[in-house]
């Protein structure tokens, strides 16, 4: 994750720390490739302007302190940046509104994604590290073999799964899902979304139905993180229909370039509340703005 902007980024600031006293011009020269090193990224323009504007605003500002040289300082800011535009105001994002119990999760987003795989990712981090007891069902009535991938995803992690009946539509696999946790003692429980290749009325106006009679606690946008902008994008889209609260960015373990990661916050204003890493159902992680702004820094 982030190779070619943290590559890009440790070559401009090895020159600006090495620099000694610096100019207002060797500043301006670093800020300009940091832009274009973000745009290279697929961060939206908007937000990498912003983001060079901020940094260069505070590096003329800041008082300098002995302890750093004025390079070191110049990088000092842009980390401090870099976890603003990734974090927003979410001091929390591994933590889920799941007090109440039975408490619904709608997962939504388009077909590939990863949003099934998520779903039972979610559901074995919910159960092992909260100790909630936790029961998954797939409205995914359109992909023939999406019901039997989240049973036996299941199966897997040993997660309950609502059993399939043949037949019936979304809404009503959704209220299915509603009585069941709440006759199961069940304190969470996730409801996988049928997806679709790309945005259609449809796909929208199903998910509505669903969130309309699920009242969801959580409605997490799950979206693959290599495809850059058409992330930022999809999280609008579906942001604006539906509503979402939080987004996992998948396939987050490839060789995107990060600009998803950077732009979703600001672009959407909703949090990254996880990160997958992989297909495995344990390579889901928290999405931490300090840990990924340092990566990114390399
Ligand atoms: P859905 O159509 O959105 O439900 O997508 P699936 O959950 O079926 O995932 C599609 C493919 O992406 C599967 O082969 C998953 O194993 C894979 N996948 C999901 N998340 C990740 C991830 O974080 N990293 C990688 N490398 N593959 C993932």
């Amino acid at each position: 994750m982030f190779e070619n902007l943290s590559e890009r980024l440790g070559g401009v600031f090895d020159r600006l720390t090495k620099a000694g006293a610096l100019s207002e011009d060797d500043v301006k020269t670093a800020l300009r490739e940091v832009r274009t090193a973000l745009l290279e990224a697929d961060v939206s323009l908007p937000v990498a302007r912003q983001f060079v504007k901020a940094v260069e605003k505070k590096a003329t500002g800041a008082a300098v302190t002995k302890s750093v040289t004025p390079g070191q300082q110049v990088v000092k800011i842009v980390h401090d940046e870099l976890i603003a535009v990734l974090a927003g105001d979410d001091q929390d994002p591994g933590k889920l509104k799941i007090d109440n119990p039975p408490a619904p999760i709608l997962m939504v987003g388009l077909q590939g994604g990863g949003k099934t795989t998520t779903t039972a990712k979610l559901a074995k981090r919910l159960k092992e590290r909260e100790g909630k007891k936790v029961l998954m069902a797939s409205l995914d009535v359109n992909r023939p073999a999406a019901m039997e991938q989240l049973a036996i995803l299941g199966q897997q992690i040993g997660v309950d799964t609502l059993p399939i009946v043949k037949g019936e539509d979304p809404v009503t696999i959704a209220k299915r899902a509603k009585t069941q946790a709440g006759l199961g003692g069940y304190d969470v429980y996730l409801l996988d979304t049928a997806g679709r290749l790309s945005i259609d009325e449809e796909l929208m106006a199903q998910v509505e139905a669903v969130r309309d009679v699920a009242n969801p606690r959580e409605t997490l946008l799950v979206v693959d993180g290599l495809t850059g902008q058409d992330a930022v994008h999809t999280a609008e889209n579906f942001d604006n229909r539906v509503g979402i609260t939080g987004v996992v960015l998948t396939r987050m373990d490839g060789d995107g370039r990060g600009g998803a990661a950077l732009s979703m916050r600001a672009v959407t204003g909703k949090p990254i509340k996880f990160v997958g890493l992989g297909e495995k159902m344990e390579a889901l992680e928290t999405f931490e703005p300090d840990r990924v702004a340092g990566r990114i820094l390399g």
